[in-house]
């Protein structure tokens, strides 16, 4: 439900640490541009401290009134945050993005994975210029339920408990499923895949009975089950045939990295965290503090993670220029690497940040013909 008008949408930005800032400064470029582009509603950003080296300067990781300001928003645009050197007491990350989750129920991480041409070519297979999934993982509870739970017996035990509930496991399984509804409506196969453990764990396989059932009331869908190691298989060996996977937490958490290495690296690989109230729109990468401040960063992921945004804004108001702006973020991107106008570093190429954003900020007029 909309909580502004619809002249204007509140966006809450969060830029947090190392190249999260880089390529956050990067996006709201772009965005600013594609305003000018298609019209309809003003886009006010309000950026907010939060992360690691805020917590460093200030001892809080995400102030109280930031998460406030992230409810109230009508999109949250998260950069990256967290910074190897800067930890709790405890020695555990300032995982601020985890306690966002929680806090807004962000339960379905959206990673849309899809070749296209002037990304480097992983797999030596002709078909893998096809691979075009989306893996859906649930971020509520899990294995990441044990975060701050983990029971220690002694010096000589460690217990991390694993959380998977009806209402959990049934609200992800229903997202995949509308999501594969959508995407057959454009072309693809519809088909659901679990990715699960139930051949070992009693909690996967709760989680395998609850998907059954929520696919029992998909009769036009194609219901369908992999075992995590034998879908990791896949993905390596035959990816082009995957639609949409629906997972625990921390098995997608894993599989997310697996699947961007299929495009090229993490710099083209965007995500949604969405709830039934709120979304909050990252690139899947870190902070990435090898190549943070020296301008190297690829920040495609964190553009196309602005057009999830657009698109999910554009869904939820019912504002058909939010999905065109959407679709020319995609098209200038695919123009500046098909074109190989510039050819980021992450992929052995010579452009920074600032040369990719050029790039993509030049190409935006050029795709308008192409997109409306
Ligand atoms: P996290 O635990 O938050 O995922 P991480 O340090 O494990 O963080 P990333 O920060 O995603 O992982 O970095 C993984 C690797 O990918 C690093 O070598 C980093 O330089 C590279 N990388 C990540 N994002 C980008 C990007 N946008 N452009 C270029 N390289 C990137």
């Amino acid at each position: 439900m909309s909580k502004s008008t619809h002249s204007e949408l509140d966006i809450a930005v969060l830029p947090g640490d190392g190249i999260g800032r880089e390529v956050m400064a990067a996006n709201l470029e772009v965005l600013n541009a594609i305003q000018h582009l298609v019209g309809g509603p003003r886009l006010h950003f309000t950026k907010y401290n939060a992360g690691a080296q805020y917590y460093a300067e200030s001892g809080d990781a995400l102030p109280g009134p930031v998460l406030g300001a992230c409810r109230k928003a009508d999109a949250i645009l998260f950069g990256a945050m967290g910074w190897p050197d800067i930890r709790y007491p405890d020695g555990t990350e300032i995982i601020p993005q985890l306690d966002l989750r929680m806090a807004l129920e962000l339960y379905a991480g959206v990673r849309p994975i899809r070749w296209f041409s002037g990304l480097p070519k992983i797999l030596a297979d002709k078909r893998a210029e096809k691979i075009d999934f989306v893996l859906v993982r649930e971020q509520t509870e899990g294995l990441f339920y044990a975060r701050g739970r983990g029971r220690l017996v002694g010096d000589d035990e460690v217990y991390d408990e694993m959380q998977v509930t009806r209402k959990g496991t049934a609200r992800i399984t229903e997202f995949a499923f509308r999501l594969a509804a959508t995407r057959k409506a454009r072309g693809h196969e519809g088909r659901v895949t679990c990715v699960d453990k139930a051949n070992v764990f009693s909690s996967m396989a709760f989680f395998r009975k609850v998907f059954d059932e929520v696919a029992a009331r998909h009769p036009d869908l194609a219901p369908d089950h992999a075992y995590v190691d034998a879908l990791a298989l896949t993905m390596v060996k035959k990816p082009w045939t995957l639609d949409v996977l629906v997972t625990e937490n921390m098995f997608g958490d894993i599989l997310s990295d697996l699947a961007a290495g299929l495009i090229g690296g993490m710099g083209m690989a965007p995500s949604a965290d969405v709830g039934d109230q709120h979304g909050l729109f990252q690139p899947a990468h870190g902070t990435a503090p090898d190549i943070a401040g020296q301008g190297k960063a690829n920040p495609c992921a964190m553009f196309l993670s602005g057009a999830m945004m657009l698109d999910w804004l554009a869904d939820r108001h019912q504002i058909p220029q939010l999905e065109t702006g959407a679709r020319l973020i995609e098209r200038a991107i695919e123009h500046v690497l098909s074109q190989r106008i510039a050819v980021p570093m992450e992929y052995g190429g010579k452009a920074g940040s600032a040369e990719m954003t050029r790039a993509v900020l030049d190409a935006l007029p050029l795709v308008v013909a192409e997109v409306a």
